[in-house]
């Protein structure tokens, strides 16, 4: 099939949801990706943050396949080996104590709701218990993750949603103290908002909701979905805080491309809340994406990929800056490692940048309003963001 029929095959029978650029990607290596024309694109989007170690990163396939050889899938009914093994390093990284291993970021929020609710539940056995969420924040698109995601604009078709959700402003630690109350059992945020425009928490926010959450025995889940897997520079967004959340939920990078997300509790939660019978998933955590999951925390060892964040960090913030120097309809640069954000003006809507950038052979995508958003794989090196930064300039400059 050429481009073209793939395209039109596509749109004919696939739900309308999406608005794809129009390209049909083909293959990938390393940081770059083909389209089934041929074309070659350097990728500053990485799958939406998934592919955090780029394309057939060394020994991830390989991995991959010898788990296809033994088996794919048991149901959670039997243990096996990459399940003990996922969950022990994930647990060893997030410095929590048990794992529920999910099929994408989405049902990983609603885990984390639910061992919530029944956290508050076996303490007094009433049912009005609340959450407190953020507005502008994203937790995904199933009802309860909408139900916390503060955007109208998603939650408003799909009302009724779940009852017992109360929003209140990032960053802003008296709109979560004005909220907190002995009806509440969890506050759910982002360490760094994503979607909704790449915000990192203030450090005194990120402590102070901690401490509150202490205070009234509420649980703090972070969403770590999208900033999680070393994104900021470290494993885990909050460790750059020195806090611990109550539970921490993660997906997209966590098995660079095969779909597996997870909630993570502490050993408080874990205690009092999910028990059998409480909670399941037919495929999460199968033996293919738990030896996937398993693999890539081997490979950010070895390959020490945090500390490679770390250090090209500075680097592509300069070069944002400098782009933002040069360009006065540049509002401002955010971020915390290789996620980072561009605010543009209105006059100079995102849409068009990135649609340029992609005839020009480079990915990128868009969070929040008129902000362009840069979720490389965290392999990028100096070379690639000088290349990707000439083809935004040369955009911007149109
Ligand atoms: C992507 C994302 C989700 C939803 O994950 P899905 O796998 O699409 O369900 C939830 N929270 C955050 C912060 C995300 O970035």
């Amino acid at each position: 099939m050429t481009q073209n029929e793939i395209m039109a095959q596509a749109e004919e029978h696939v739900l309308h949801t999406y608005n794809r650029f129009p390209i049909s990607i083909d293959r990938g290596e390393g940081v770059r990706i083909w389209d089934s024309e041929g074309k070659e694109y350097l990728d500053f989007m990485a799958g939406i943050a998934v592919y955090a170690l780029g394309y057939h990163y060394p020994g991830y396939d390989e991995a991959l396949k010898s788990q296809i050889d033994k088996v794919l899938h048991t149901s959670n009914l039997y243990y096996h080996a990459p399940l003990a093994e996922a969950a022990g390093k994930v647990t060893t990284s997030t410095g929590l104590s048990r794992v529920f291993f999910t099929n994408s970021g989405a049902e990983a929020i609603e885990g984390a709701l639910k061992a919530a609710r029944k956290y508050a539940w076996l303490k007094d056995g009433s049912n009005d218990h609340e959450i407190i969420a953020m507005r502008s924040s994203f937790h995904g698109r199933s009802v309860g993750a909408l139900s916390v995601t503060g955007n109208t604009h998603y939650q408003d078709p799909f009302k009724p949603l779940m009852g017992g959700v109360v929003f209140a402003e990032y960053n802003n630690l008296d709109s979560v103290k004005a909220l907190m109350n002995e009806k509440t059992c969890a506050v759910i945020m982002e360490t760094v908002q994503g979607e909704g425009g790449i915000y990192p928490a203030d450090p005194e926010f990120i402590k102070g909701v901690r401490a509150l959450c202490d205070e009234h025995d509420a649980l703090l889940i972070l969403d770590e979905i999208q900033c999680g897997m070393g994104r900021t520079g470290e494993m885990w967004a909050y460790q750059n805080y020195g806090v611990e959340p109550d539970i921490v939920t993660c997906a997209k990078a966590l098995g660079c491309g095969v779909p597996v997300g997870a909630f993570v509790l502490n050993e408080k939660a874990a205690k009092a809340s999910l028990v059998p019978g409480d909670h399941g998933t037919t495929y999460g955590g199968n033996p293919f994406v738990c030896a996937a999951v398993s693999k890539v925390f081997d490979l950010f060892e070895e390959n020490k990929i945090t500390e490679h964040v770390k250090e090209i960090t500075p680097y592509f913030a300069a070069s944002l800056n400098g782009l933002m120097q040069k360009h006065p309809c540049i509002r401002a640069h955010r971020g915390a490692g290789l996620m980072r954000g561009l605010e543009f003006d209105e006059n100079h809507p995102v849409g068009a940048i990135i649609n340029r950038a992609l005839e020009k052979g480079l990915l990128i995508i868009s969070a929040g309003n008129n902000v362009l958003r840069f979720v490389p794989p965290l392999i990028i090196t100096e070379k690639e963001i000088d290349e990707a930064v000439a083809i935004l300039d040369s955009c911007i400059e149109e």
